[in-house]
């Protein structure tokens, strides 16, 4: 009986969690010149008024269902029929208890913390307006719910397009600096990642990763922009010592390191697969277990979000996990 719980607009928004959340009775700032934030606050006012009509069938309809039941002998045939006076005084005991439940629920979504802003917010302005209100039709003209959906997701592409601006800022930056990719394989060197060597190529946009203790080769080879200078993509295979074929895991890992985003930048690849170096050790960040029912060990790698873009060089970090749980 409980319908689609209203967003929170402060979790999805970037900027908008960072205004203190509401302690007891404190009203926290609130940007009310913020269309999404009053899309929000009407989708919560109007969940509360379908409540509201839903609570009206609590007296008698609700209370009785289990006599209606009882009565009517039809329905679905999961509903198991009171037998017994007993039996129907449980189910009246039953049916009134939820319905308080119900009841209690909607007087703590009512005046909780999540609702006190918005009636604050309310009161000002029928303070501000003397009295005055603004006489509601009866009908809500739109459905708040899916307009604050479309304006978050507006929201969302909005920001994927900054990203990807971004990127193409780096991007640009990245092949246009002097010395190309071996200077990218140079200060990975210098890093000195444990457990991750690297082994240059001759000529070629191309070069070896080995990983000692997984115990696996990767080979990176750059393809070529239209025969220009700059890279356009690393592609990796991995390379299994003469006479064995690479193994399920093998593939499992190169399949997932060519199908990451940013597949221009070297400096993302070689951190991607230095995060394969303690393979064996690396627990998976969703079940936080080494091996899943199947044996398999965390291949998957996801680039955590939370990047610090200031830093130079740039330093990518990883997130583990099973095929099976990501
Ligand atoms: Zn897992």
């Amino acid at each position: 009986m409980t319908g689609p719980t209203t967003m929170k607009v402060e979790d999805q928004i970037p900027g908008i969690q960072d205004t203190p959340k509401p302690t007891n009775g404190d009203a926290s700032p609130v940007n009310w010149e913020s269309e999404i934030q009053l899309v929000s606050s009407l989708a919560k006012l109007q969940e509360l008024e379908r409540k509201i009509h839903e609570l009206r069938h609590v007296v008698p309809s609700k209370l009785l269902e289990p006599l209606a039941t009882l009565s009517g002998q039809s329905g679905p045939s999961s509903i198991t029929y009171a037998d017994s006076p007993a039996h129907l005084r449980d189910g009246l005991d039953q049916a009134a208890r939820s319905q308080v439940a119900e009841i209690d629920s909607f007087k703590s979504t009512w005046q909780g913390p999540e609702l006190k802003p918005v009636w604050d917010h309310v009161e000002s302005r029928i303070k501000e307006s003397n009295g005055q209100i603004l006489q509601p039709t009866g009908m809500w003209e739109r459905d708040y719910d899916v307009l604050l959906e479309e304006l978050l997701q507006a929201e969302k592409s909005k920001e994927q397009e900054r990203l990807h601006e971004e990127e193409e800022a780096e991007r640009t930056k990245v092949q246009s600096s002097e010395g190309g990719w071996q200077v990218v394989v140079e200060s990975f060197i210098q890093r000195n990642v444990p457990g991750v060597r690297v082994i240059k190529g001759q000529g070629a946009p191309s070069l070896a990763i080995a990983l000692s203790k997984a115990g696996i080769i990767f080979h990176i080879e750059g393809v070529k922009e239209n025969d220009g200078p700059a890279v356009a993509e690393w592609h990796v295979s991995s390379r299994a010592p003469p006479g064995r074929v690479p193994t399920k895991m093998e593939n499992s890992i190169t399949e997932c390191l060519n199908s990451r985003s940013r597949k221009w930048d070297l400096a993302f690849l070689l951190d991607m697969i230095s995060s394969y170096a303690d393979l064996k050790q690396t627990t998976c960040v969703k079940c936080n277990k080494l091996t899943n029912n199947s044996a398999q060990l965390p291949t998957i790698r996801r680039a955590q979000s939370t990047q610090p873009s200031q830093q130079e060089p740039r330093v990518f970090a990883f997130d583990a996990l099973h095929s099976s749980c990501a």
